[in-house]
């Protein structure tokens, strides 16, 4: 039977250390450590996200602010709130929520903020210092350096001599996911909606990561005997049988039929999902730490 990895309980010590490391930089005199979300319209799983996000911030000990704008807000009254937000010394992490109503535009928003405050690590100074190595020096997407952070309790920081397969290459997940497996040595393979044979593909996975959006598409024989699995993504699927109308969150893993053949896997919900937060937690510190002259805390 697979290991069933406990991203809650790795998220909890993660947060432990985030604010261990908010309260030391005000004791020595540093900033509060200052987070803005912000978020445009009245989408409820966004506004869900985002309270979660910014109590989340609160029980760190930082400094939270929330901004949330009118649904019909332009993109010029969004640009100038980050520029606002870019300008102020006391905010060391900017956070906008997508996705924006279909009349923004998200990419300019996002370049706009300033690197070392793009706690989302999606801005291309960010992305590029991860694609050239240099891992210390920018903010890394929180999702995939949540998923490390896994990884490290199952194999260690190195990942020398393990075969990893990546599904999906979007920004946001699959490319720096490959990015930081490369990093930490293992041999990588992207894999996406036109790799031939993927099942064929996966079975080569020491380490097989799934960010689809294709609610349980990974099956058993894709799986390597002892393979730990990686489940990124978060498909809700009807669940009449929990009652008429029900839904349930499921990956893009087939967990009840993986877990058996994986040495390790992760659960959906409470595995990669609180790693997220968490590691956006340990970004706006680390900013924080950043900004004002400080070495930073490493996660
Ligand atoms: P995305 O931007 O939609 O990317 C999906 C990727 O999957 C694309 O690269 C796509 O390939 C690939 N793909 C689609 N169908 C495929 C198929 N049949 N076979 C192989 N590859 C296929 O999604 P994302 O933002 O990376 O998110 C992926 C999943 O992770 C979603 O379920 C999302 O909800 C979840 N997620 C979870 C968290 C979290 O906090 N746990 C954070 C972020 C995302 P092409 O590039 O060829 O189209």
């Amino acid at each position: 039977m697979g290991r069933v990895i406990d991203g809650k309980q790795v998220a909890a010590t993660v947060i432990d250390k985030v604010k261990q490391a908010a309260g030391a930089l005000e004791a020595a005199g540093g900033p509060r450590t200052g987070l803005a979300v912000v978020i445009v319209g009245d989408d409820p799983a966004s506004h869900a996200y985002v309270s979660a996000k910014s109590r989340m911030a609160k029980e760190c000990g930082f400094a939270s602010v929330q901004h949330t704008l009118a649904g019909e807000t332009t993109q010029e009254e969004l640009a100038a709130l980050v520029e606002t937000l870019n300008n102020d010394p006391a905010i060391h992490g900017i956070l906008v929520q997508l996705p924006l109503p279909g009349h923004l535009q998200a990419e300019p928003i996002i370049q706009s903020i300033r690197p070392e405050k793009d706690v989302d690590g999606l801005h291309v100074v960010n992305a590029g210092k991860l694609a050239t190595g240099d891992l210390k020096g920018g903010l890394i997407s929180c999702t995939p350096a949540g998923a490390m952070v896994l990884l490290r309790e199952v194999h260690g920081a190195d990942l020398s001599g393990l075969n990893a397969v990546v599904i999906g290459r979007s920004n946001l997940f699959g490319k720096p996911m490959g990015q930081l497996l490369l990093a930490a040595n293992a041999t990588v393979t992207m894999a996406h909606s036109r790799t031939r044979d993927l099942a064929a593909v996966c079975r080569q996975a020491d380490i097989l990561v799934a960010a689809v959006g294709r609610p349980q598409m990974v099956k058993a024989d894709w799986v390597k005997p002892g393979a730990t699995v990686i489940d990124v993504g978060i498909n809700r699927i009807d669940a009449p049988e929990r009652g008429e109308g029900r839904s349930r969150l499921v990956g893009d893993v087939d967990f009840t039929a993986c877990e058996p053949v994986s040495a390790a896997i992760t659960p959906v919900p409470g595995g990669v999902g609180p790693m997220t937060i968490a590691m956006l937690m340990a970004n706006t510190v680390i900013a924080a730490h950043r900004a004002s002259g400080r070495p930073s805390p490493s996660f």
